[in-house]
């Protein structure tokens, strides 16, 4: 079990857009399990590579009976509307709201290379799409209106001062 550091914003890589994924070999099967780990470990749902500082385009999550690996991860298709607090571990799980579709399709690459579309909704949903916008270099602050997102920012700065 490795539980490997978890990247803060406003670190360069939580921005840049990640690489694809080429190898689907033990190093990435090790890889996966060790974000695993750092994800239960920090009571996360979700957790993307550009978080342990790798820019690679990697997810894995454990949310609402959904637990996946997705290597270059896509969202296919999105329906409907939903309205709902949302977090990141590397933002200090400091909450906010975040209007999201209801719906959405994931197509990705499996550990194997095997590539598969999978559903989900409401907060699995909500997963899919945080953890792939982190693969495209985007928060989800980023979502938020500049006024909510500059205060998301400071209250997650004080937080990291307290400690
Ligand atoms: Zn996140």
């Amino acid at each position: 079990m490795t539980v490997r550091k978890i990247t803060e914003y406003p670190e360069e890589v939580l921005g840049k857009v990640g690489k694809p994924v080429t190898a689907f070999d033990k190093e990435l099967a090790d890889l996966c399990s060790d974000m695993f780990d750092t994800m239960y470990d920090a009571e996360g749902v979700g957790l993307a590579a550009p978080q342990i500082g790798l820019n690679l385009r990697l997810f894995v999550m454990d949310c609402d009976g959904i637990k996946l690996i997705a290597a270059n991860p896509e969202i296919v298709h999105t329906e409907g509307e939903q309205s709902g607090s949302e977090g990141c571990l590397s933002v200090g799980k400091v909450p906010a709201v975040v209007i999201r579709p209801m719906k959405a399709r994931l197509k990705a690459q499996d550990e194997k290379g095997m590539w598969f579309e999978r559903d989900a909704e409401g907060y699995a949903a909500r997963a899919f799409m945080h953890e792939t916008d982190h693969c495209n270099g985007k928060l989800f602050i980023d979502h938020l209106p500049k006024l909510r997102r500059d205060m998301l920012v400071r209250k997650f700065k004080k937080e990291k001062n307290w400690k």
